[in-house]
This record gives structure tokens, sequence and C-alpha cells, in this order.
């Protein structure tokens, strides 16, 4: 038996005025932010949905539903900490993840390896260990007219003990 588990997350925000537009922990200048309970950082949602699935934990919704006000605003990578922590106690280590962010605007090239960083950093691996991509949708569908953001991200985890 194999001791390796695959996970898929994905993740849609709304896009609206006032809101910070935080991906993958970054603060990114923009007009626009993502609207959410949490700091509706889509792409790190998806990660940790990912995690979940993969570590049979459910979803992100069950860990931390949005009824909740201890989760009102709070950092997404203080949730990813969280899902890190189940992960640990579960024996699991996490072999590698890949995420894509889908956006039309802005461009976030220039923020992935920091993106990459802070997702390995809150989840103690090398940074090596995690690619964030990104792509536009071609102005089709509702990331495609920038009423929103979708991500998607696979995980795959060792038990280690
Ligand atoms: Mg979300």
């Amino acid at each position: 038996m194999t001791n390796l588990r695959i996970g898929h997350g994905y993740d849609v925000h709304r896009l609206t005025e006032g809101r910070r537009l935080v991906l993958g922990g970054v603060d990114i200048p923009w007009d626009r932010g993502l609207l959410g309970h949490s700091d509706a950082d889509v792409l790190t949602h998806a990660v940790m949905d990912a995690l979940c699935g993969a570590a049979k934990l459910g979803d992100i919704g069950k860990l931390f539903p949005d009824s909740d006000p201890r989760y009102a605003g709070i950092s997404s990578l203080e949730l990813l900490g969280q899902v890190a922590a189940l992960l640990k106690a579960g024996g699991w280590s996490v072999v590698n993840i890949d995420a894509t962010l889908i956006a039309q605007a802005p461009r976030v090239g220039p923020y992935r390896g920091q993106m990459e960083s802070n997702l390995a950093a809150v989840l103690g691996v090398e940074a090596d260990r995690v690619n964030v991509k990104a792509t536009t949708e071609e102005h089709l569908g509702f990331t495609g007219d920038g009423s929103g953001m979708a991500a998607h991200a696979v995980a795959l985890l060792e038990r280690i003990s």
C-alpha cells in the first residue's frame, strides 16, 4: 500500500470595491479586492481544500465555518497554519502543491515567488514544493469579465508517521 494521497481544491470569490486583494498571502495593490468572511484569499483557500481533501479532513467550510465570528477578516495564511497543524497531527507531510489562479487582471506574475514562499513557509516545507501559476480566461465567463477570481489546487501528501 502506498502512503501517498492526492487532493483537489477549488474556490471562487467575487471582486468588489473597497476590499484588499490578498492572494497567497500577498497584498496586491489594485482598485478592487475579493469579498469574503476572511481575507478571501481565493488561492490559499483552494490550497487548503486540496490539503484537506488529501488528508480526509473534509473541507475548509467545515473546519472554518463562515458563520463563526472568530474567522471574520482573518488572514487565510493563519487558517493554513491551522490546517498544517492538523496535517502534522495526522502524520502527513506535504510532498508538493500545484495551484492555478484564474484572474483576468491584475497581472500577478511579479508576486508568484512571494506567494509560493508564503505558502511553503506556513506549511514548513521548502519553497520548491509549492508551485503557483496564473492564467486569464480570455475575457470569458465571470473570471474573464472581472466579476470574480477562481483558483484550483492539487496537493500530494505522504504519511510519514
Ligand atoms: Mg473561499
